[in-house]
């Protein structure tokens, strides 16, 4: 449980207050004791001094009834409980017993007689009533300082409530709705009272609040203008990368492209080859490889300029995407010789469409300005076997096939088998 300010204040000036009253409380009723038994004393005192008095000739004539009577007489007074007369050697000569109390106090006298000690007094008197009326005083005080204590409190609490426990709570609200604000933050202005302390701790609490909203302020038109920076800033990245994207797409292809005739160049072939070559040894697919060059290309440069030159490499390019299926990866490999991986197709099946190609090139008639002009192709053909391990295998042994169609006498084809002397097909056989 939590107790708020001015409850603790209440609490610590009411506890102060009874400590103080109870240490007051015990000096009042110690010397109120000490004068009471000194009153008492006295009182006592004279009563065994005029007992003493009286009996000082009742001694002498030995009148013991008249001793009796007189400790009687004696003992009846308010408080005495006991009176003994003694003689000098201290026997009793005379006693009256009234009452047994559980409190008293002895009072002595001599006897004299002539100037001579004949005998003694003993007055004992019964303190009951002083230790009643000390108890009562006890209480009295005690109750009069819970009174006055429970007083000072209240108006302790009273006052620190209106002058310090209400401010500091206003104060401590305030701040709570600042911190809980965020974003919404606005100056609150607290009215201040009084120039105490409590008047200043308010004073300053207005201007932090103040420079903290001017700041806020400030702070959220940075992020604001920041924020809108940083939008332009994306919107213009986003345009960047998209170019940048664009620019990356058109550096990839120009890689793998062959500026000429648009086919795939020699690294995209080489690449292709050897994906195709691990996909067949996996799947157990057949795989074939077609290389061909174009026949005397040189002659037709250097008859017709490298312009013709160019113009029927380009053309080669186009009846190639024409002849193959979208399977196959048709590829200039560089000068004036071409590749083609035919998946999914044999020796034999390449052989057809060899043949076909072959023929194609035959009957097309290049265009080079006004001039029409014939080529034919020497092609090499390679089905992938099992001794071949690797994709440079095969290539050399298409290649090896398409040197055999050169020496053979060029515009034919030559498929490998396996072995140097390579059987020859083309021209002869068509
Ligand atoms: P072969 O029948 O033995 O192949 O004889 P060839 O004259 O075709 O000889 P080869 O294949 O060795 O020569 C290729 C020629 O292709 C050499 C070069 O001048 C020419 N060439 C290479 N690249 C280009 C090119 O991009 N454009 C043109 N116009 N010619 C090229
Ligand atoms: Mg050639």
């Amino acid at each position: 449980m939590r107790f708020g300010l001015g409850i603790k204040l209440m609490g610590y000036v009411m506890v102060g207050v009874l400590v103080t009253s109870a240490v007051i409380g015990v000096i009042r009723v110690q010397s109120e004791r000490a004068s009471l038994s000194e009153l008492i004393g006295k009182a006592g005192q004279s009563v065994a001094n005029a007992t003493a008095s009286g009996a000082a000739s009742l001694i002498a004539g030995y009148d013991y009834g008249n001793l009796e009577m007189l400790a009687a007489n004696v003992a009846r007074q308010i408080n005495v409980i006991r009176v003994t007369i003694r003689n000098r050697d201290g026997r009793i000569m005379a006693q009256s017993e009234v009452d047994d109390a559980r409190t008293h106090q002895r009072f002595e006298a001599p006897v004299v007689f002539n100037g001579q000690t004949i005998g003694a007094v003993t007055v004992d008197v019964s303190t009951d009533a002083l230790e009643r009326a000390l108890a009562a005083l006890y209480w009295r005080v005690f109750v009069e300082q819970a009174v006055f204590g429970a007083i000072l409190g209240l108006i302790v609490y009273l006052f620190t409530a209106r002058g310090i426990v209400s401010p500091i709570r206003k104060l401590t609200t305030a701040m709570e709705e600042a911190a809980e604000k965020g974003d919404s933050y606005v100056a609150r202005y607290l009215e201040v009272r009084s120039g105490d302390e409590i008047g200043r701790l308010v004073s300053v609490f207005n201007t932090l609040n103040t420079s903290l909203a001017s700041y806020h302020d400030k702070l959220q038109s940075k992020i604001n203008f920041a924020n809108q920076e940083l939008r332009d800033k994306n919107i213009q990245l986003g345009g960047r990368t998209r170019e940048l994207e664009h620019a990356l797409d058109l550096l990839s292809t120009m890689a793998t492209t062959d500026w000429l005739t648009e086919l795939p160049n020699r690294r995209k072939f080489d690449e292709t080859l050897s994906r195709m070559f691990h996909q067949s040894e996996r799947y157990a697919e057949d795989i074939t490889l077609v290389l061909f060059d174009i026949d005397h290309f040189k002659l037709i440069n250097d008859s017709h300029g490298h312009g013709a030159g160019d113009e029927i490499l380009r053309e080669i390019g186009t009846l190639m995407r024409l002849h193959v299926r979208k399977s196959d990866l048709p590829a200039r490999l560089g000068g004036d010789e071409f590749g083609i991986v035919l998946y999914h197709t044999n020796a034999e099946q390449a052989e057809m469409f060899v043949e076909i190609l072959l023929e194609g090139v035959r009957a097309h008639r290049f265009q080079y300005e006004d001039k029409q002009l014939s080529i034919s192709l020497s092609v090499g053909i390679a089905q992938c076997d099992d001794s071949m391990k690797t994709p440079q295998a095969l290539y050399y042994a298409a290649d090896k096939a398409l040197y055999q169609a050169k020496h053979s006498g060029r515009d034919c084809y030559s498929v490998y088998d396996g072995t140097d002397a390579l059987p020859l097909r083309g021209r002869e056989s068509a």
